[in-house]
C-alpha cells in the first residue's frame, strides 16, 4: 500500500507504484469483465462492512452528522456501484451502427475500450463519494485506477488508504495519500486521463500538468451557484429547500445555494420563511443540534468569518472557532462587490440579494461566470423557462436545490469555470471508455468501381452516390 507513514511517498515510490499499475493494466488485468465485478462488488463490501469507521471518519474532519454521511457518501456510492453492476455489460458491450453506401459491403462497430491508467484526485467535502464514484466508472469501463484523496479531510483519507488496499486487486488499484507535494509528484507521471474535483485554480495545474502528456481531463469545479425565488413562489416550501441545500455539510458542498436573488415583494416573507426553517431543522442552538456540521479546518474558518462583515446579519452569525462552529447565517445589505459576493463561499453563510424582476435576476447571472448549478423557484412555467433558456450553468433543480444531481440519468458536471465533462450512472463509464470505430468487410465482393484508373463513366457514378 502506498502511504504516507509507510514512507513510500517519495517521488521513485510514486513513479514506481504508477509504473507497477501501468504494467499490469498493459498485462490485460483489468480488462475482464469478471475482474471489474469483483473490484466493484468489493467496494460495495468496503462500504457496508466498515460504514460505523467511515462514519467516525467523517465525524472527525467535518462533524458530519450520521444520516448526511451515509446519505451523501456511503448510499450515493452504493447506488452508483450497483446501477454499474446491473448494466456492466450492456455498457460495455459492443454497439453495431449504420454504414454508408460508400464503404458498402461492411459491418461498424463501435467497441468500448478503456483508457488505460486513470488518476482520481478528490477534495475534502465528500471525501468518500468525490473519490469513489469516479474510480467506480473507470473500474467499470475496465481502467486501472490511481486514487487521490484530500489531505485535509485526513481521518477519512486514513481509512480509505487502508481498506483500499485490503478490498481491491492492489496491481491495478492503488490509493495515494497526500497533498500538495505527492500531488504534484503524481501530476509529473503519465496518466491516460485525470478526474480532479475541487478548486478552480488547482483545476488549472491539473490541466497543465495534463498538457504535457496530452491526457484528457474531467474537471469538476465550483463556482457560485444562484438561486432565484420569483414572487410567484412557494415561499414556505421554497425556504425549507433551499435552507437544507444550503445548511447541508455545514454549506461545504460543491452545488450548495451560493446566494439568492428573492423578488423585492416577497423578501421579508422570504427571509421569516427561512428563519422557521432553520429552527425546525437545527433547534433554537444549531450548535448543540446533531444534525448539523463543522467547518473542516481553522483555515476555512478563518476565510468564512472574515466574509461576515460583508454584509447586516439577518439570522445566525454566531461562531465558535473553537469547535469550528459557524450558525447557519443569513446576510443582507451586501454589496455586490464584497469579497462574499466574488468568490465562492462553500459555507453556511447565505447572502440575500433583492432584485425588481427575474429579468433582473437573469441579468446578473449572466454577467458571472457560469455556476455549476442554479436553482429556480417559481409556480410560473414561463418565468422557469426563461431562466432555463437565458442562463448556463452545470445542471438546474427548478423549485429545489441539490437533487438533480442524484439523477444517474442526468449527466453532473460543470461548464466553462464551473468545469468540464459530466459523470453519474452510464456517463460515469462512457467518461473512462474509447469506444472504438471498428469498420469490418468481407473479401467475397470486391467491386473494381472503387479503384483507379477513374474514368468518366466512374466519376459519373460517384456524382450519383456520393
Ligand atoms: P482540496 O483542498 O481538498 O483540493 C482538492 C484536491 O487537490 C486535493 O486532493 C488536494 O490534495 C489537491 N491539491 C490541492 N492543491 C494542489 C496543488 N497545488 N497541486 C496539485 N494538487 C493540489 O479541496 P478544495 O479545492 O478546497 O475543494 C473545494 C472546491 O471544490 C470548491 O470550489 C468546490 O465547489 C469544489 N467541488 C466541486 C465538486 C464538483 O463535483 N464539481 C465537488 C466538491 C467540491
Amino acid at each position: 500500500m502506498t502511504t504516507l507513514d509507510e514512507s513510500t511517498s517519495t517521488s521513485q515510490s510514486i513513479a514506481g507504484r504508477v509504473a507497477e499499475v501501468r504494467a499490469n493494466y498493459r498485462s490485460g488485468t483489468t480488462r475482464p469483465l469478471d475482474w471489474r465485478r469483483r473490484q466493484l462488488q468489493a467496494m460495495v463490501r468496503m462500504l457496508k462492512e466498515n460504514e460505523a469507521e467511515f462514519q467516525a471518519a467523517l465525524a472527525n474532519d467535518l462533524g458530519k452528522p450520521v444520516a448526511e454521511g451515509y446519505i451523501s457518501d456511503i448510499a450515493f456510492v452504493v447506488s452508483e456501484v450497483k446501477l454499474m453492476l446491473k448494466n456492466l455489460e450492456r455498457w460495455n458491450k459492443p454497439r453495431r451502427v449504420g454504414t454508408p453506401l460508400v464503404a458498402m459491403p461492411s459491418r461498424s462497430r463501435l467497441v468500448p475500450e478503456p483508457l488505460g491508467v486513470v488518476l482520481v484526485i478528490a477534495p475534502w467535502n465528500y471525501p468518500i463519494q468525490l473519490l469513489l464514484v469516479p474510480a467506480a466508472g473507470a473500474i467499470a469501463a475496465g481502467n486501472a485506477v490511481i486514487m487521490k484523496p484530500s489531505e485535509v479531510s485526513s481521518a477519512t483519507s486514513g481509512v480509505l488508504a487502508r481498506l483500499v488496499d485490503k478490498y481491491f486487486d492492489r496491481s491495478a488499484i492503488a490509493l495515494v495519500e497526500g497533498g500538495v507535494p505527492e500531488t504534484t509528484e503524481l501530476l509529473d507521471q503519465h496518466f491516460d486521463h485525470i478526474f480532479y474535483t475541487g478548486n478552480g485554480s488547482v483545476g488549472r495545474v491539473v490541466m497543465a500538468a495534463a498538457a504535457k502528456n496530452l491526457t484528457p481531463v474531467t474537471l469538476e469545479l465550483g463556482g457560485k451557484s444562484p438561486v432565484i425565488v420569483d414572487d410567484s413562489a412557494n415561499i414556505e416550501v421554497a425556504a425549507r429547500r433551499i435552507a437544507w441545500g444550503k445548511w447541508l455539510n455545514s454549506g461545504q458542498t460543491c452545488v450548495a445555494p451560493d446566494y439568492v436573488l428573492v423578488d423585492r415583494k416577497v423578501e421579508s416573507r422570504f427571509i421569516d420563511a427561512l428563519h422557521a426553517a432553520i429552527s425546525e431543522f437545527y433547534g433554537d442552538n444549531p450548535q448543540t443540534s446533531e444534525s448539523y456540521g463543522r467547518i473542516v479546518s481553522d483555515r476555512h474558518f478563518d476565510r468564512l468569518t472574515s466574509m461576515l462583515g460583508d454584509g447586516s446579519v439577518a439570522i445566525g452569525g454566531q461562531h465558535d472557532a473553537a469547535d469550528r462552529y459557524i450558525a447557519p447565517t443569513v446576510l443582507v445589505d451586501v454589496r455586490h462587490d464584497s469579497r462574499i459576493m466574488a468568490e465562492e463561499i462553500f459555507g453556511p453563510i447565505l447572502p440575500i440579494i433583492p432584485v425588481a424582476s427575474v429579468d433582473e435576476a437573469i441579468t446578473f447571472v449572466t454577467e458571472r461566470p457560469h455556476p455549476l448549478a442554479l436553482y429556480v423557484f417559481s409556480e410560473r412555467k414561463a418565468v422557469v423557462d426563461r431562466v432555463v433558456s437565458r442562463t448556463t450553468a452545470g445542471g438546474v433543480t427548478v423549485n429545489g436545490t441539490l437533487l438533480h444531481l442524484t439523477n444517474p440519468n442526468l449527466p453532473f458536471g460543470g461548464v466553462g469555470e464551473s468545469g468540464m465533462g459530466g459523470y453519474h450512472g452510464e456517463s460515469s463509464v462512457r467518461l473512462f471508455q474509447h469506444r472504438k470505430p471498428v469498420l469490418s468487410r468481407g473479401t467475397r465482393i470486391d467491386p473494381k468501381i472503387a479503384y483507379p484508373p477513374y474514368t468518366e463513366k466512374k466519376l459519373k457514378l460517384f456524382r450519383k452516390i456520393l
